[in-house]
C-alpha cells in the first residue's frame, strides 16, 4: 500500500531539526540509496562496507568544495525509524549549510520529502501503528509536560494495546459465533454468551473511560478557559499578578499564537490555563459590574473553570452561598477561594458551613500553591495522573465513539436474545472501528491527510 505521498524506491531527504540557527543540525535520507547517496559526498570512507548503528566523521564534498565537517550516522534496513536504509548528516547548524546539504543530496539523486513522509514510510513498513505515528506529530507539536506525556504514553503504544486486547478476544467470539452459523440447523451455541456479555460490560467501561479522556486530553493540549471571578477589591488584580509572576506561560509555550493576539495564559503543572477577560481585571477592577450581569454569566460559561475570590472580612457566608447556588444553577465549575486570610485568623469558622473553600492571601503569597493543585485537580477531574491513557485525537475520539454504540448494540442483543448472525452483524461492526483506530482499515486519501499534518523532516 503506497500513498500518493510517492514510492519506497525514491530516497528523500529533509532537514530533520527546527528552522533557523542552532548548534547542529541533522538532516534525514531515507530509501534504498540513502547511503549510496551520502557516499558520493563523503569520499573519506566506504560507507557502504560499515554495519548499522554506527558513527563516521569526515568532511562532506560537493562541486569540488568542502562544505562542511559532519557525523554521519548508518542505520540499515530495517532497523531504522523507517523500517529503510536510513542515514542521519549531522553538520553545523548554519542554515546556509543546512540547505547546502540538502542541495548536495537532492542533485545526487535524492528528493525532497514530502511533510510526515519519514513517518508515513514507518508506518507502511511496520514501524508504528497508525495511532502510534499520529502522537509523533503531537509530540512534535507537544508544547507543555504534560502533552508531552500524553503523546509520549500513546507513542509507546498504550492505548494501541488496551485497544488490540479487546480486539483479539472479539475475534475470537465472533469467530465461535461464525461457526454456530454453519452448524445452524443443529442449533448448537459455540460462543459462551456469557463470555462473551462479561468482555462486552468490561470493554464498555474502559472504552467509556476512554472516550471520557478526551476531553481531558483536549485540555491538556489547548488549554482551559479560567475566569477569575469577584467583587471589586476581592484581591483579583493581586491574585492575577501572583499567578503570572510565577506561572506565565513562555511564548513558546503557546502553540500557533504570537505574543500580541494572546491572553494571559499560565502554565501550571503543565496545563495551560488561559485567562480570560484579564483586561477587564485590570482596567475595572470588577468584571461583573463593568460588564453587566448577563455578559458576566456569558463569560463563565464560557470559562472552563471559574475562580470565585472573595473577601472573607467582607462577605457573609451567606452572601458566598447564594453566589454558590447561581453557580449550580447554571452548571458552571467553579473553585470558591476566602482572600485576605491574613486580616481574618478565624475565616475558616466563619465559613464552615461551606464545604471545599481554599483559604489563601493573595498579598503574602500564602496557600497560592494550594490553588494551584486545585486547578490541576479540577481540570484533571481529581487527580494528575500521566499514566493514564488520555485520548486527545479526534479521529481516534470519533471511532472510539462508534465503537462504545455497538458494543452497546451487542449487549442490548444479548439481552433481547438475538440469533448469532445478529449479533455477529454488531461485533463485526465493533471490529471495523478497533481496526480503523489502528490505521488498519484506511484509505490512501485519509493517510495522505493525516500525514500531511506533520511537519517536514519527520
Ligand atoms: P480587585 O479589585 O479584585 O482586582 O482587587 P485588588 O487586587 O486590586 O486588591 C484590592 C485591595 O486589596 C488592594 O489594596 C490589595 O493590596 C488588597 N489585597 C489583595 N489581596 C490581599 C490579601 O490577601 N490580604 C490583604 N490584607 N489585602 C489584600
Amino acid at each position: 500500500m503506497i500513498g500518493k505521498l510517492g514510492g519506497h524506491d525514491d530516497t528523500i531527504v529533509a532537514i530533520a531539526t527546527a528552522p533557523g540557527i542552532g548548534a547542529i543540525a541533522v538532516i534525514r535520507l531515507s530509501g534504498t540509496a540513502a547511503i549510496a547517496i551520502t557516499s558520493k559526498l563523503f569520499p573519506s570512507k566506504d560507507l557502504a562496507a560499515q554495519p548499522g548503528h554506527t558513527l563516521h566523521f569526515g568532511a562532506l564534498h560537493f562541486e569540488g568544495k568542502v562544505i562542511d565537517e559532519v557525523v554521519v550516522s548508518l542505520y540499515h534496513a530495517p532497523r531504522s525509524y523507517t523500517g529503510e536504509e536510513v542515514v542521519e548528516i549531522s553538520c553545523h547548524g548554519s542554515p546556509y549549510i543546512q540547505a547546502q546539504i540538502v542541495e548536495a543530496c537532492i542533485a545526487s539523486g535524492a528528493r525532497m520529502a514530502k511533510p510526515g513522509e519519514f513517518t508515513q514510510r514507518a508506518f507502511l513498513n511496520g514501524k508504528l501503528d497508525l495511532t502510534q505515528a499520529e502522537s509523533v506529530a503531537d509530540l512534535i507539536a507537544s508544547n507543555t509536560a504534560a502533552s508531552h506525556q500524553t503523546a509520549i504514553q500513546q507513542m509507546r503504544g498504550g492505548f494501541s494495546r488496551e485497544l488490540q486486547a479487546l480486539r483479539e478476544q472479539l475475534i475470537r467470539f465472533s469467530a465461535l459465533i461464525e461457526l454456530e452459523l454453519d452448524f445452524s440447523q443443529e442449533d448448537v451455541e459455540f460462543a459462551d454468551r456469557s463470555a462473551l456479555y462479561q468482555l462486552v460490560e468490561a470493554a464498555l467501561v474502559e472504552v467509556a473511560q476512554l472516550v471520557k479522556s478526551f476531553k481531558a486530553g483536549n485540555v491538556i493540549k489547548n488549554g482551559v478557559n479560567t475566569a477569575i471571578i469577584g467583587r471589586p477589591n476581592a484581591g483579583k488584580s493581586t491574585l492575577l499578578n501572583t499567578l503570572l509572576n510565577e506561572n506565565r506561560a513562555i511564548v513558546s509555550d503557546i502553540a500557533g499564537t504570537t505574543r500580541d493576539t494572546i491572553e494571559e495564559v499560565l502554565n501550571i503543572g503543565g496545563i495551560l490555563f488561559r485567562l480570560i477577560d484579564t483586561a477587564g481585571i485590570r482596567e475595572s477592577s470588577d468584571l461583573i459590574e463593568s460588564i453587566g450581569v448577563a455578559k458576566s454569566l456569558e463569560k463563565m460559561r464560557e470559562a472552563g473553570i471559574v475562580i470565585y475570590l472573595f473577601d472573607v472580612a467582607e462577605l457573609s457566608a451567606a452572601e458566598v452561598l447564594a453566589q454558590v447556588a447561581s453557580f449550580e444553577a447554571e452548571g458552571i465549575s467553579y473553585l470558591l477561594v476566602g482572600n485576605k486570610v491574613d486580616l481574618l485568623a478565624d475565616a475558616e469558622t466563619k465559613f464552615s458551613s461551606i464545604p471545599g473553600i481554599l483559604f489563601i492571601s493573595a498579598k503574602d503569597h500564602s496557600r497560592v500553591d494550594a490553588l494551584r493543585e486545585r486547578l490541576v485537580a479540577a481540570v484533571m477531574g481529581g487527580s494528575v495522573n500521566t499514566e493514564n491513557t488520555i485520548i486527545t485525537n479526534v479521529r481516534h475520539y470519533t471511532a472510539l465513539q462508534e465503537v462504545y454504540s455497538s458494543l452497546q448494540d451487542v449487549k442490548r442483543g444479548m439481552d433481547e436474545g438475538l440469533p448469532g448472525d445478529l449479533l455477529a452483524l454488531d461485533i463485526r461492526r465493533c471490529l471495523f472501528y478497533l481496526a480503523d483506530i489502528a490505521g488498519e482499515v484506511t484509505n490512501e486519501d485519509r493517510l495522505d491527510y493525516i500525514f500531511s499534518k506533520f511537519c517536514i523532516g519527520k
